[in-house]
């Protein structure tokens, strides 16, 4: 028999009649031959009101008795649907993370589960009936209750359904799916059919509030397919599985982040282990760092740039300027009047002319891009906050989001083969939420050219990606670091093969563009470290910047992504970086 599971968000289960829709949801799932597991959060704004109770008690409250506190809302929430269901007329049973048997570390507001027995819910399954689950909550090894942070109950939501290997996990909450861009921000949004992990993820860090990244990690780590949907309508809303909406779009999604702040240090000496120094240094704050950017440096001297959120700001300035001192930089500086704007899409890792696509069209609306990083599936532009809404549009018109793409990929029905063996997925969750490592990889096929002092006004990177296309070359990494004195400085690699033609087109550039030198590396090696929990886990950058610097290895350019981090060594110490990479994350790789 098919098994679905059906999370309920706060705002799905806010009062008693939404709780019985929410339940005549259930039943007819039910109805129509599916054992139904519903997972439940706490009403309406319940937990936000329990934390504020448990803030005018007392300023530090003890996590343990956090856990203990919130975790009553879930309570609440899965009893009342459990009458629900009685009452109209079918056999249901409601069940706390404890009973349920959902393990988890012992790090109490935001514990990690660590596994779950699936014994219990099948049996109550197999007798007919709903089982009802209480969301973001567990216990750990001495039967304390854990809560699993702010969100989690979607991350229970596919926990259970890996673990059940249910044919469907279907979210359902106050949005009726996941759209091109945040449709409060931007009226033309439009609701995707699909999306894939990868590009959710990445959606997911920059502010697309839909789902918990915790659990999309989970799902993609356990394949499992997600149907975000409405609770308030019948709407077909979105499916995050393995595949984009379209393989012949580059672009799926577009984002801005609002609260960002860069931030500069100037004048660091470019020796391996600097980088660390300043990386290492915020990452113990638990500070996580986006848009890095260091240029090549004049005279042994780099300026290293990067985003974090404006919230994070003092902390961050108050850890900058303390490793400024001790790395001996010339100063450093910051904005935080500036606003990041992505585009995300699996298409993008195989379709040339993306990036000056978007330079172009933002330059023709005379927007200036501050800063430029990209990763495989994504193109990250820092702009001036005067400038965010427009350059949002702008970004999102171009990639004709707000068109429906051609249909050229199939929705992927449930696998029909997945015999749910719940002993071997319950094996593999053996530490389930740790960092895994699928891959480190190097890649010497690759050189790099810089243009510095490129004029910092609104087209010079598009005309120079322009340019560079029209040569045939392909370009990979790109980094435009933030400009000093008007001026900035731009890298990018290309193929080996390549770098005689593209070295010619640049200097011609440099030249017509009044720029400065124009340098290369014909041998570059690029270290990618991939795997799943990138992000939650902060420190893969910082353990990779240590590694390299321990082994004495200069990382000249860097990028971040939710699933990926590529660093670029010189093309002759390679093999030495990959094997310091391999030691670093020895304990990570699966
Ligand atoms: N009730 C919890 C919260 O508000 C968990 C959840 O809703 O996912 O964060
Ligand atoms: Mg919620």
């Amino acid at each position: 028999m098919p098994l679905i599971v059906q999370k309920f968000g706060g705002t799905s289960v806010a009062d008693s009649e939404k709780i019985l829709a929410a339940a005549r949801k259930a039943v007819r799932a039910h109805l129509a031959g599916n054992q139904v597991v519903m997972v439940v959060s706490a009403m309406g704004k319940n937990t936000d009101m329990l934390v504020s109770l448990a803030a005018e008690i007392s300023e530090n409250p003890p996590a343990r008795e956090m856990d203990m506190l919130l975790s009553t809302g879930e309570q609440v929430s899965v009893a009342l649907m459990a009458m629900a269901i009685v009452s109209l007329g079918h056999k249901a049973v409601s069940l706390t993370g404890g009973q349920i048997g959902i393990k988890t570390d012992s790090s109490h507001t935001k514990a990690r589960i660590q596994s779950i027995s699936s014994e219990r819910m099948q049996r109550l399954l197999d007798a007919g009936n709903i089982v009802i689950a209480a969301g973001f909550q567990g216990i750990d090894e001495d039967l304390n209750i854990t809560t699993l942070g702010r969100g989690g109950s979607d991350t229970t939501a596919v926990a259970l359904a890996a673990v059940l290997g249910a044919d469907a996990c279907e979210i359902y909450t106050d949005v009726d799916g996941v759209y091109t861009t945040d449709p409060r921000v931007l009226p033309e949004a439009r609701r995707t059919s699909q999306v894939a992990y990868d590009e959710m993820l990445e959606l997911a860090s920059l502010g697309s509030g839909v789902m918990h990244s915790r659990s999309i990690e989970f799902a993609k780590k356990f394949g499992v397919p997600i149907h975000v949907r409405s609770s308030f309508s019948d709407i077909p809303g979105t499916m995050i599985v393995d595949q984009p909406e379209s393989l012949n779009r580059a672009v799926s999604g577009a984002a801005v982040t609002k609260n960002e702040a860069r931030v500069t240090i100037i004048g660091v000496s470019d020796r391996p282990g600097s980088s660390m120094e300043v990386f290492s240094r915020i990452a113990s704050e638990n500070i996580t760092v986006d848009m890095i950017v260091q240029n090549i440096g004049d005279e042994g001297l780099a300026d290293i740039s990067f985003t974090v959120l404006k919230e994070d700001l003092p902390t961050t300035l108050d850890a900058v300027a303390e490793t400024v001192e001790k790395i001996g930089a010339k100063g450093f500086n910051f904005d935080d009047r500036v606003a990041k704007i992505s585009v995300v899409g699996l298409g993008m890792a195989h379709q040339t002319g993306v990036a000056h696509r978007m330079f172009r069209a933002l330059a023709d609306a005379r927007i200036n891009i501050l800063m430029i990083t990209t990763s495989e599936i994504k193109i990250s532009v820092l702009v001036t906050h005067a400038q965010m809404q427009e350059a949002l549009r702008i970004v999102h018109s171009v990639f004709e989001l707000d068109s429906d793409p051609a249909n050229d990929v199939p929705t992927p029905s449930p696998p029909a083969d997945r015999t749910p063996d719940a002993l071997d997925v319950v094996a593999r969750l053996q530490g389930m939420e740790d960092l895994t490592i699928d891959d480190i990889s190097l890649d010497e096929s690759q050189a790099r050219v810089s243009i510095n002092d490129v004029p910092d006004t609104p087209g010079v990177a598009a005309h120079v990606f322009e340019e560079v296309a029209e040569a045939g070359v392909m370009v990979d990494m790109i980094v435009q670091s933030f400009g000093h004195d008007g001026m900035a400085d731009m890298s990018f690699t290309i193929p080996k093969g390549d770098l005689d033609r593209c070295v010619e087109v640049a200097t011609r550039l440099a030249e017509e563009l009044n720029c400065g030198r124009v340098t290369n590396s014909p041998q570059i090696a690029k270290l990618s470290v991939s795997g799943i929990g990138m992000r939650s886990h902060t420190d893969v950058a910082t353990r990779m910047f240590e590694a390299l610097a321990a082994a004495g290895i200069n990382v000249e350019m860097v990028n971040t992504s939710e699933v990926r981090v590529n660093v670029v060594v010189d093309g002759a110490q390679g093999e030495a970086a990959l094997r310091a990479l391999n030691d670093a994350f020895a304990d990570t790789l699966r």
